[in-house]
């Protein structure tokens, strides 16, 4: 089994779903409610988990009943929560509006998110024991640095999903063995459009990157290697929502197991294509067991 260690966010989403969004000093009657668990990390962790890795996260959840809900909802995707602290915080929470347009307007309020800010006790000793260790950017980038500079000590794979997009400190770079951004989000870290440009730019401060590219699959490039695009299976989609999550803790499972580069991409893929047909973020995340049958 592939070790996976994830630092990074657990959240609530609160979601209201609205005919028309308000406007500021307006009130409208929505039309549903509902509270999903989601957060990068946690959502990656759960990806992780459903594809079969032994997963374990760092982050930090509130002293609340949305902390409890997201510890035990991670518990049950088979998420070790031993290094998940319960702090004096709210727990992280995600406002969202989604209109009829299927528009939204979002407010995220780190809350216990903002404490992880370094590695706890045993936080270090959980990175070394692990075969990846996947980081994105909603807890302190503190903590970030720290968790890969960790990982990277003990010759521990690190993946970053470079989310929400803001610039990388170079010691954060120096730490990262695969960026796997989406195209926008490789756009706002290069300044270019095109993913191959794109791409070829991030080689000078990574050794390995994957762009997502959404219904058109993903491009790998490493240094010394010709790039690699590989095609995302045709399928319909009724929410992408948690796509890049799901493709990212597939990926890093079937890395763990060795698998050839192009045959990870596609495995991935496959989770990823799973994921969009269903609705919700951790709720549509596919077991390894249906990944296989649609790889297959
Ligand atoms: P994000 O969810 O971070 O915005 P993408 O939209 O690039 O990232 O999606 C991540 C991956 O999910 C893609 O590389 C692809 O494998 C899969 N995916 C996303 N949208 C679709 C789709 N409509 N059909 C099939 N696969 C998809």
């Amino acid at each position: 089994m592939t070790d996976i260690v994830v630092l990074g966010s657990t959240n609530m989403d609160l979601v209201a779903y609205v005919e028309k969004p308000p406007q500021r000093g307006e009130t409208v009657t929505g039309r549903e409610f509902r509270t999903v668990p989601g957060g990068k990390g946690a959502n990656q962790a759960t990806a992780a988990a459903h594809a079969g890795g032994a997963v374990s996260i760092i982050g930090a959840v509130g002293n609340d009943s949305f902390g409890a809900r997201l510890r035990s909802t991670l518990e049950h995707a088979g998420v070790n929560t031993d290094h998940l602290r319960t702090v004096e915080a709210p727990s992280g929470t995600a406002h969202i509006v989604v209109d009829d347009d299927g528009g939204n307007a979002i407010v995220v309020v780190p809350g216990a998110n903002g404490t992880v800010d370094h590695l706890a006790p045993g936080d270090e000793g959980l990175i070394a024991s692990a075969d990846a260790l996947l980081l994105q950017l909603e807890v302190p980038l503190a903590a970030v640095v720290a968790g890969a500079r960790a990982a990277r000590a003990h010759g521990v794979r690190t993946i970053l999903t470079p989310a929400p997009a803001r610039p990388l400190p170079p010691e954060l770079l120096d730490a990262t063995d695969l960026l796997v951004p989406n195209e926008h989000e490789a756009t706002a870290l290069t300044g270019r459009t095109d993913p191959h440009e794109a791409a070829a730019v991030l080689l000078d401060s990574v050794p390995a990157v994957v762009i997502t590219l959404g219904a058109a699959g993903s491009l790998y490039a490493a240094r010394g290697a010709e790039p690699l695009t590989v095609p995302a299976p045709r399928v319909t989609a009724v929410d992408s929502t948690g796509a890049g999550d799901t493709f990212v803790g597939a990926l890093a499972v079937a890395l763990g197991e060795e698998r050839p580069v192009r045959e990870a991409l596609a495995w991935a893929a496959a989770a990823a294509a799973l994921s969009v047909q269903r609705p919700g973020a951790s709720a549509s995340m596919p077991y390894r067991s249906e990944i296989e049958t649609r790889y297959a």
